[in-house]
């Protein structure tokens, strides 16, 4: 186990290294306080600070609690967690490669060499689609779409690059912005970790702490935002079929009316939202969206979870991002926390300015 794999845990070479030091993670959860404890750290500052806080001072702690974390944030159920976890990992491996590319002074102090831009395109299996130019790099396309997909901004979409010969330009600082997604998607791969009952009782304590950080967070006040073009396409779908006035069935009805209500409209809201459908009825919907919010029976229905939208047939049109999340509203949840500002204007705030 050596500097680097502790600093950058989602190498191959860090995987290998635990491997063949025979560490048997069950015993580690059970007897090493310090390891788990760094592990609940780099989880709870994932979700307060989006980094995963300073390095433990030995390497063995430091590298052990990478896969400890990944145990924990398993356990939590919540997307938001595992998310922002991966994201957090990749953006702190960020910010110490970004210095080491230019300076490996700070990892010859420690005995080992630095990481170098090449030696990360080999790790992901892009040194063949990257390659140096005279002014900066050339990526392949197909793997630059891959990773630029979620990349936010203008700059990243391909109308704005000036494709040749089937690559794309890159600068350095973009080329470690692909970079970064590349560690995202490593950390976030396998998530959530099917996690043996030996070690899942070892560590209640420490999911309910994670849990705890959660609900201080309170992500679900994000809800409130109704942004229709960055709803999961399912809803989308869901919602276009209604104001095309599409008669649709029961379940798809039930999941689109609870989804808009979970996300913060009111009754009268969606009633208006339903109205522009011919088949409309204000007392019918009016009623089922009570019923639905809980003010005329005794449950608030929460929209149905993915596995249940694809077994009614309602999941349509499935992202990228779909294959991170396991709710519709996760999937809200994530592009509302991605989004720029200028792209935050609720719905109900557009229509009042256009009725002004
Ligand atoms: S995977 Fe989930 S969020 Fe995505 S389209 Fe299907 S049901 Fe909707």
């Amino acid at each position: 186990m050596d500097a680097r794999h502790a600093r950058y845990p989602f190498l191959a070479g860090a995987r290998t290294a635990v491997e063949e030091a025979g560490v048997d993670l069950a015993d580690v959860v059970a007897t090493d306080q310090d390891v788990v404890e760094r592990a609940v750290e780099r989880v709870t500052r994932s979700l307060t600070d989006r980094e995963v806080g300073p390095m433990a001072r030995s390497t063995r702690v430091e590298l052990l609690s990478y896969p400890v974390a990944r145990v924990l944030v398993s356990l939590v159920d919540a997307d938001v967690a595992r998310r922002r976890y991966a994201s957090a990992e990749a953006a702190t491996a960020f910010e110490r490669l970004t210095t080491e590319f230019d300076d490996d002074a700070e990892m010859r102090s420690v005995g080992s060499s630095a990481l170098t831009r090449d030696a990360l395109l080999r790790e992901f299996d892009l040194s063949v689609a990257v390659r140096r130019v005279d002014d900066g790099y050339r990526m392949d396309v197909a793997p630059y779409l891959e990773y630029a997909a979620s990349l936010r901004g203008e700059e990243w979409r391909l109308t704005g690059r000036a494709l040749a010969d089937g690559t794309v330009p890159l600068e350095a600082a973009e080329l470690d912005r692909i970079l970064e997604r590349a560690i995202e998607e490593r950390v976030a791969e396998g998530l959530p970790l099917s996690v043996p009952d030996a070690i899942a009782s070892e560590l209640d304590r420490e999911v309910e702490t994670v849990e705890e950080t959660l609900s201080d967070l309170d992500f679900t006040r994000d809800i409130d935002t109704v942004v229709p073009e960055l709803f999961p396409p399912c809803m989308q779908h869901l919602l276009d079929g209604i104001q095309r006035g599409d008669h649709l069935p029961h379940h798809s009805r039930f999941a689109i009316t609870s989804f808009l209500a979970n996300i913060g409209l009111s009754t009268e809201e969606i009633v208006d939202l339903y109205q522009v459908n011919p088949g409309f009825g204000r007392e019918m919907t009016r009623y089922q969206t009570d019923h639905i919010r809980g003010e005329s029976s005794p449950t608030e229905y929460t929209a149905p979870s993915c596995a249940t939208m694809k077994a009614y047939d309602d999941c349509v049109n499935p992202d990228d991002l779909c294959d991170a999340i396991s709710h519709p509203l996760s999937y809200y949840e994530v592009k509302l926390d991605d989004a720029d500002d200028e792209e935050l204007t609720d719905w109900r705030e557009r229509e009042a300015t256009a009725e002004d």
